[in-house]
């Protein structure tokens, strides 16, 4: 049984203008130890579905439906005290900015010691004990004295530090990492990635990793959604997506991967704007924006297939695949190009 199964999870806002179709039919399974990159541009969805999943979206104006079954319990039919169980237990999150998530006015040490007997019975010496042990595996020098200071003592990048600590805190089996590393600089950036990378191997969680960078992707994930305007088009493993890529939307995004690592531009330059969800666009979401447009894609939704080669690489696009064999072979071969 996978740990972790989405089934055409769909979420939509009710709002004063009308209904915002934030996830629209979004399916993947996760296995243990595994980790999953979900790729896209704000207001993809990418986030809209962690936050499903997690039971966290704003309750009154949200409609859910779909599958996500945890351990084959669906999370969405969940009582909110069982899904408060999971969540920070074994299931755990981490978002962009520490400083949204972490109590100003209270110290580290409390926040950690008070995560760990949220979800076990244990005393206060026994939580203090387990706070440093984490606030070392994650490389906070002097934890046993930085324990008691308080978030603002800390910097940007030793946030994000604690802030992964305390999603570890309770061994979790699944890591929601929600751009976990756009507000830093781009040496702290590599840091907390290659953390991220070797407390998975110590602690085994599964990851699911949000991000709008594909380089980052490319560095951590064993699997890839890309998704665009609420659903996803194109899903593979890590080799396939960046050997033969086969959405004109992922070649949008990989052909805007900085040439150097010390290119600080790392914003995705697809021509135009994402639609608006309220009112998106009629067949390929993606049309207005694709430079392979042709008639079809202007009226029929393409669904998310399998290619010929690969039952496991699914992509929603009318093209034919020897065009796209042809197209991501000449990306391939100019990344090449920049890289050399
Ligand atoms: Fe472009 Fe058409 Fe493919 Fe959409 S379906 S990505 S518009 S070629």
């Amino acid at each position: 049984m996978a740990l972790l199964e989405v089934k055409d999870l769909r979420t939509s806002f009710h709002t004063e203008d009308g209904i915002v179709g934030a996830v629209d039919g979004v399916s993947f399974s996760l296995e243990k130890g595994e980790t999953l990159g979900i790729v896209g541009e704000s207001g993809s969805g990418k986030s809209v579905t962690c936050l499903t999943i997690m039971g966290l979206n704003a309750k009154r104006n949200t409609v859910s439906s779909g599958e996500a079954l945890w351990k084959g319990k669906n999370l969405l039919d969940m009582k909110p005290r069982e899904l408060r169980d999971v969540r920070g237990n074994e299931i755990s999150m981490i978002f962009q900015d520490p400083m949204t998530s972490l109590n100003p006015v209270q110290t580290i040490g409390n926040q950690l010691i008070e995560a760990v007997q949220l979800h076990r019975d244990v005393s206060q010496r026994v939580a203090r004990a387990r706070a440093v042990e984490l606030l070392k595996a994650v490389g906070i020098p002097r934890a046993e004295g930085r324990i008691d200071d308080y978030p603002h003592q800390f910097s940007g990048g030793m946030r994000q530090r604690v802030m992964i600590a305390m999603a570890l805190i309770n061994d979790p089996d699944l890591l929601i990492a929600d751009e976990p590393t756009t507000a830093l600089d781009v040496t702290t950036q590599a840091q907390i990635i290659n953390l991220m990378k070797r407390l998975q191997e110590d602690f085994g969680s599964a990851i699911i990793f949000i991000t709008h960078d594909l380089g980052v992707v490319a560095e951590t994930a064993d699997d890839v959604l890309v998704m665009y305007a609420a659903r996803v088009v194109e899903h593979a493993d890590v080799d396939q997506l960046f050997g033969r890529p086969q959405h004109p939307y992922t070649w949008g995004l990989m052909g805007s991967l900085p040439r150097l690592e010390t290119d600080l531009d790392r914003l995705i330059q697809i021509p135009g704007q994402p639609p608006s969800l309220l009112r998106p666009p009629a067949g390929c979401r993606f049309h207005p924006r694709c430079p392979h447009v042709m008639e079809v894609c202007k009226t029929t939704v393409p669904e998310l297939v399998p290619t010929q080669r690969d039952p496991e690489h699914l992509q929603a696009c009318h093209l034919d695949e020897e065009t796209k064999d042809r197209e991501a072979a000449k990306l391939l071969e100019a990344t090449m190009a920049k890289a050399g």
